[in-house]
């Protein structure tokens, strides 16, 4: 019996046990040490990153590629000898994009303003000034919109992204633009939303550092607009992209529709394109939106979780489980969501293996599918696991992006345990702790193990809503130190647990 597991048998009793009783041993420095060093001197994470995203490309659930690169996956995983290599067969949703996402506004207005240099510069700063986005690249981004509009129409085009889910439709109207709910119900009960377009566009909250908490509070109308505005007699719904970033690159995502309803077609667009038709629909009394999508829903289609182990030497049948999800949106090439997340567990795996660790319990490297449209796998698999009768004691979830690891969100009796090291996280910047772990592929297996303990990958969080679900999400958007690093704390994080609990 180690003093590790003293320490937790105390913690599980008294949470207030000091976290002097516990000294970071010599053997814990040089495991951190060798993992560290392996991953930044030949890593393996980055590598692997570049071949899946440069070969097999987006793989939204369903898709030609998501099977294509399951496949990939499994042959990769094998050529690293792991105790085991499986997949995991599980039905998932089929949505297709289609060909036509196109959103167009018609504005004589603009037309006209553009037609004359002056007034066209006029019109950029009065747009700046009544964006959301008060900053300089909220000009020039709006500027670069406009100049590149061709000045002899009548009709503009805005860079748009149908959300995954949306029913299809081909319609016209006026906009009306909002930035928070109770402006629309009152809206919506006065019937001003009656047979028109709802532009939902309220902003990332800019001043807040953590910036996963300011895209949950925006997600939200990305996620619920139609619900919200469709039985106020709306017909479509647009979302200003969730991201922190002026540009030009809409952002897809998930939406839902319930089941009492009447779902209409929703679209994102890009940050800077709703600042332009937020500033029109308040200028232009003849503003007309035209919304054209022709996506749709194919038959479900098989694919797979894909899972990589270690085998436990003391404790076999306990499990530590730790991973990402291996499908993406169909832009970009989901290098950050979710490759770095897959490639975070995998490495971590490999780099225990690098170094010889033998551990006490099964340590499970998981690629979950279908996340962003379903969480099929990871439904599938905590099913499937209580069914075989195995017992997972933690699990950790990557799907944060792959940029420099800060820390780790932790459940209860982990957390008292991790802190205690936390003087050597420090020394690999990756002592920022959380109270509370989790994850949507994660989340499940605490409903068929109540006493997992759950914990999230936390990497600085600054630049990922830059390139979430948006074409910019391309492996050359991922920086080989970063991804490595996050893989290494990954493995650390794996080590300590496997090392203390019982
Ligand atoms: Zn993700």
């Amino acid at each position: 019996m180690n003093c590790r597991f003293v320490y937790l048998i105390l913690l599980v009793f008294s949470y207030s046990i000091s976290n002097a009783q516990y000294k970071v041993t010599a053997q814990d420095s040089a495991v951190f040490k060798q993992l560290f060093n392996l991953s930044l001197t030949n890593g393996h994470a980055y590598a692997r990153l570049g071949e899946l995203c440069k070969t097999i490309g987006p793989r939204i659930s369903g898709s030609d590629e998501a099977e294509k690169g399951v496949n990939w996956a499994f042959r990769m995983l094998k050529s690293y000898n792991f105790d085991q290599v499986d997949t995991q067969g599980v039905m998932v949703p089929r949505w297709v994009r289609g060909q036509k996402e196109i959103v167009k506004i018609k504005s004589v207005y603009l037309s006209k303003i553009l037609a004359n240099s002056k007034n066209r510069t006029q019109l950029i700063s009065d747009i700046a000034k009544s964006s959301y986005s008060h900053s300089p690249a909220a000009t020039f981004e709006c500027e670069s919109y406009l100049t590149a509009q061709t000045k002899s129409t009548t009709w503009f085009q805005l860079p748009a992204k149908t959300l995954g889910g949306s029913v299809a439709g081909k319609l016209e109207a006026a906009v009306v633009s909002i930035t928070n709910k109770n402006q629309l119900d009152s809206l919506g009960k006065l019937g001003k939303l009656k047979n028109k377009i709802v532009l939902l566009n309220r902003p990332m909250d800019e001043a807040e550092l953590n910036t996963f908490k300011a895209y949950g509070a925006c997600a939200t109308q990305r996620v619920l607009g139609s619900n919200w505005c469709s039985p106020y007699g709306a017909i479509a719904v647009l979302v200003r992209s969730v991201s922190n970033k002026c540009d030009l690159n809409p952002h897809t995502g998930s939406i839902y529709y319930a089941k009492d309803i009447n779902p209409i077609p929703m679209a994102a667009i890009a940050t800077a394109a709703a600042d332009v038709l937020h500033y029109l629909s308040q200028q232009d009394p003849q503003l007309v939106v035209s919304i054209e999508l022709d996506c749709k829903f194919l038959p479900d289609r098989l694919s797979a979780n894909i899972m990589a182990q270690t085998n436990g030497t003391l404790y076999p049948n306990k499990i530590i489980a730790f991973g990402g999800h291996f499908d993406s949106w169909d832009v970009g090439e989901g290098a950050h969501d979710d490759g770095a997340g897959c490639m975070h567990a995998f490495e971590a795996l490999r780099l225990l293996k690098a170094i010889g660790y033998k551990p006490r319990h099964t340590l499970r490297c998981v690629f979950w599918i279908n996340e962003e449209n379903g969480v099929r796998g990871a439904n599938e698999y905590a099913r499937r696991s209580a069914a075989l009768g195995e017992n997972h004691i933690v699990a950790i979830e990557s799907d944060r992006g792959g940029f420099t690891p800060r820390g780790f969100g932790v459940d209860s009796v982990l957390i008292q345990l991790v802190k205690a090291y936390t003087p050597l996280l420090n020394h690999y910047g990756i002592g920022q702790l959380e109270n509370g772990g989790g994850g949507v592929d994660i989340a499940p297996l605490k409903t068929v193990f109540p006493n997992i303990q759950l914990v999230s990958f936390i990497p600085d969080s600054q630049r990922y809503f830059d390139v979430h679900h948006a074409e910019t999400d391309v492996f050359e958007s991922v920086n080989k130190r970063e991804l490595e690093l996050g893989a290494a704390a990954m493995a650390v994080m794996i080590y300590l647990i496997d090392q203390s609990m019982d």
